[in-house]
């Protein structure tokens, strides 16, 4: 289809597939989408910005499986269905080539959830790729993150980690072999959202929060919101092969436990949930890990045999500094 615009043209050769879950996708003014009867629609929005979120030189492939993953990490934060994704791209130069690939990362990724992209923007400008997901959950039943209760455990799924790992290896503050930054960067670049471990918490997880910017930071977030405080215990904190290796040395424990992008779940749940929790590990193949509990007070404390443990920075955050 050739309209002899080139936005057009770009739309309709690279974001113009049909959209299983909507009542009309890409094309119209707006999209429509048919909303269940008894179910809440959920919303979420991320930004991500050259040179802050990705590397300038990120494989196009990587970033748009990147773009929609976080996307629906947050749906699975709130224990919600992912149908359809938005798509605004603001793109310095029209490259075909680049186009495609980010469209095949993009929409593999939609394929393998169910997810249709059903509408967006398109605009020149630095490269910023803004995504909008739309689910379902449940009426009432969405995972919030102000649940969280004095006495509650604290859980982390798969482990973190690894993204910061290879982002600190990227900036020369730790060193990886270089088969573990080629692995520790596919964590960064193709993050797993947890979507399925999300929809199966509802119900049992009295909060829930994906981690973007860091475990301590994201932990924070629920006991800021539900009015209490945590401690972390760092030795059960789930690390990999490559996290275990750096554990030891500032920077490497600052990559786990402030470290972002891993995109895992951290959530609360009552101690009489311990037994369904460690089902779910077996039926979804998703390790599950509790490490630390739910205080009264306030403000999250890592301990290490029984001792505090200072950390240095505790997550990203876009603003510091500023
Ligand atoms: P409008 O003039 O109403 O802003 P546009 O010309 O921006 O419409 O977009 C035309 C159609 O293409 C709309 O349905 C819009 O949702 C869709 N669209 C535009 N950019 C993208 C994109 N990057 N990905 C998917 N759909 C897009
Ligand atoms: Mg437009």
């Amino acid at each position: 289809m050739t309209h002899g615009n080139p936005e057009f043209d770009l739309i309709a050769r690279h974001f113009t597939r049909p959209a299983a879950n909507a009542v009309l996708g890409v094309g119209d003014d707006a999209a429509l989408v048919d909303v269940s009867n008894g179910m809440d629609l959920a919303v979420s929005t991320d930004t991500m910005v050259s040179g802050t979120h990705f590397f300038p030189d990120v494989d196009p492939e990587n970033l748009g499986h990147k773009a929609l993953a976080v996307n629906l990490s947050d749906m699975a934060a709130m224990g919600a269905m992912p149908y359809w994704a938005m798509l605004a791209l603001t793109l310095p130069t029209v490259d075909h080539a680049w186009l495609e690939a980010f469209a095949k990362g993009f929409y593999d990724l939609a394929a393998e959830f169910n997810v249709s992209l059903i509408g967006g923007d398109t605009t020149r400008g630095p490269l910023t790729l803004t995504v909008t997901i739309m689910g379902e959950v449940p009426a009432g039943a969405a995972l919030r993150r102000n649940g969280a209760k004095a006495g509650n455990d604290i859980w982390v799924s798969g482990n973190v980690g690894d993204a910061a790992l290879a982002v600190a290896h990227r900036h020369g503050k730790v060193v990886l072999s270089e088969e573990d930054y080629r692995e520790a960067v596919m964590r960064l670049y193709e993050p797993t959202p947890r979507v399925a471990l999300g929809q199966a918490l509802r119900g049992m997880a009295t909060a829930a929060i994906d981690i973007s910017d860091g475990l301590l930071a994201d932990l924070g977030h629920i006991c800021r919101l539900s009015g209490v405080g945590a401690t972390v215990d760092l030795a059960y904190i789930p690390v990999s092969a490559i996290g275990a290796r750096h554990s030891h040395d500032g920077p490497g424990l600052t990559a786990i436990v402030a470290g972002g992008d891993d995109y895992e779940l951290c959530f609360t749940a009552p101690a009489n949930a311990r037994e369904s929790i460690a089902d779910l590990t077996d039926v979804l193949n998703i390790p599950l890990t509790r490490i630390g509990q739910i205080k009264r007070g306030k403000g999250v404390s890592l301990q290490a045999e029984g001792k505090p443990v200072k950390v240095d920075g505790r997550g990203y955050d876009h603003f510091s500094g500023t």
